[in-house]
């Protein structure tokens, strides 16, 4: 069994949908990243049937994989997109997206980027501190622009994940604080090119829990009331992505679990009248997504044994950054027990910190092809050229079709830029 159904063994071979990942691997070579197209549509379809037909705004968290194939196949299903930079703004914009379903978070949003977003039309801007709210009613005043907003507070609860993918602490650098979130809204309702259009929250990421989610809205919804009270009425409540995806066993939270609580909360508070937005990444595209790898060289040892594969911590960061955990299976696994062994799957680059994943037990012979699973987020936005090592390719399986949809850099591109003194 695999974590995904869209990445399953067929006849021995592992295959994405009816593609055999053995036959891209030879075509296109490794390291290389493919995707599901199905998949991204299962996981978007997860969702769709968790909004009830209640008024859900669904904005990728395209971080997590901004490739345009993927941003694409997720306008065309009508998602919405939030965005950490003009950067991503840009290819949102360049695959048609919709500005009308686009929220800008990020802590420091620089004055180009407001400008672009204001430019573009954005559904908000989540603040997510004093200073940035003083920093947007001046550009927007300048631009004679109207910028809605929402503010980012913080409820203090912990989501109980990773410390490096975990945000809505109080020591964390996220949001405003809630204790003083209706002093700053109450500013803002004083700023003349500043509308007040919602709350959000985004609390961390790979989550697995329900109760965090409902703790930081059980907050929302006291201050929202508050607010109410004050006068200062919400059209939309954002309570940001972070569902968690299966890496091996982990139990699932699913959407339609954590909506109807929070459906029933609204409702039970009376407020069933606010628009639902959602900032999903990890769990639309984490499980759509494998890196393939070959073993370039297998090296054992008295304590330890080694598969040095192709790819690297450039390719996917996530073992080494959070000591992540992601499944490897051969993507055609040997029958011969005789060369069954622990390893440690690493990289060729100069860091000790250069692994994949750590005390597999695999039968390997060099030259066999690896997959690296749930590589569909925050494998190649979080890539780098490091050790001058070309990003690798990306591949969208369709049925038994594969597209390139992005090539392989060359060496040549990685310096083209570059200049040397005299
Ligand atoms: C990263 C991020 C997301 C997406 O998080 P996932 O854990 O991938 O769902 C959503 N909102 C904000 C503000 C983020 O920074």
């Amino acid at each position: 069994m695999t974590v995904s159904p869209h990445f399953e063994f067929r006849d021995g071979v592992l295959h994405a949908e009816d593609t055999p990942l053995s036959h891209l691997a030879n075509q296109f070579g490794t390291p290389l990243y493919v995707y599901s197209r199905q998949a991204l549509h299962d996981a978007w379809e997860a969702y769709r049937i968790a909004t009830r037909g209640r008024d859900v705004l669904v904005c990728f968290g395209m971080k997590a994989n901004s490739n345009l194939a993927v941003l694409n196949e997720f306008r065309k299903l009508g998602s919405g997109f939030d965005i950490v930079s003009g950067g991503e703004l840009a290819r949102v914009l360049a695959v048609g997206g919709d500005p009308s379903k686009i929220v800008f978070s990020g802590v420091g949003k620089q004055v180009w980027e407001m400008q672009a977003a204001l430019k573009a039309g954005v559904k908000c801007f989540n603040i997510e501190s004093e200073a940035e709210l003083a920093r947007l009613s001046d550009v927007a005043q300048q631009s004679g622009a109207i910028a809605r907003i929402s503010m980012r507070v913080n409820p203090d609860v912990d989501a109980q994940t990773h410390p490096y993918i975990s945000t809505g602490l109080k020591e964390n650098k996220f949001g405003i604080a809630i204790e003083t979130a209706v002093a700053v809204y109450q500013h803002a309702a004083t700023l003349p090119n500043i509308e007040i259009v919602g709350v959000d929250c985004h609390i961390g990421s790979q989550i697995t829990e329900i109760s965090p989610y409902l703790d930081a809205l059980d907050k929302l919804i006291v201050l929202i009331k508050i607010l109410a009270d004050k006068g200062i009425e919400l059209k939309h409540l954002d309570l940001g992505g972070g569902i968690g995806i299966r890496y091996t066993d982990e139990t699932l939270l699913s959407p339609t679990v954590l909506l109807d609580k929070v459906f029933q909360a609204l409702d039970a508070h009376g407020l069933s009248h606010l628009q639902l937005v959602l900032e999903p990444g990890r769990s639309l595209v984490g499980n759509s997504g494998v890196l393939l790898t070959t073993v370039e060289y297998l090296k054992h040892g008295d304590v330890k044994n080694f598969a040095i594969v192709d790819a690297a911590m450039n390719d996917l960061i996530r073992p080494t950054l959070y000591d992540a955990w992601h499944s490897v299976e051969a993507v055609v696994p040997r029958k011969n027990a005789a060369c069954a062994r622990v390893y440690d799957i690493v990289g060729p680059i100069c860091e000790s910190g250069d692994w994949l994943a750590r005390d597999r037990s695999l039968r390997l012979e060099q030259g066999d092809v690896l997959a690296i699973m749930s590589a569909g987020a925050y494998a190649f936005t979080m890539a780098s050229q490091y050790n001058t090592r070309p990003r690798a390719a990306e591949i969208m399986v369709d049925g038994s079709n594969a597209h390139v949809v992005r090539p392989r850099e060359t060496l040549e591109s990685l310096f083209a830029t570059e200049t040397t003194l005299e």
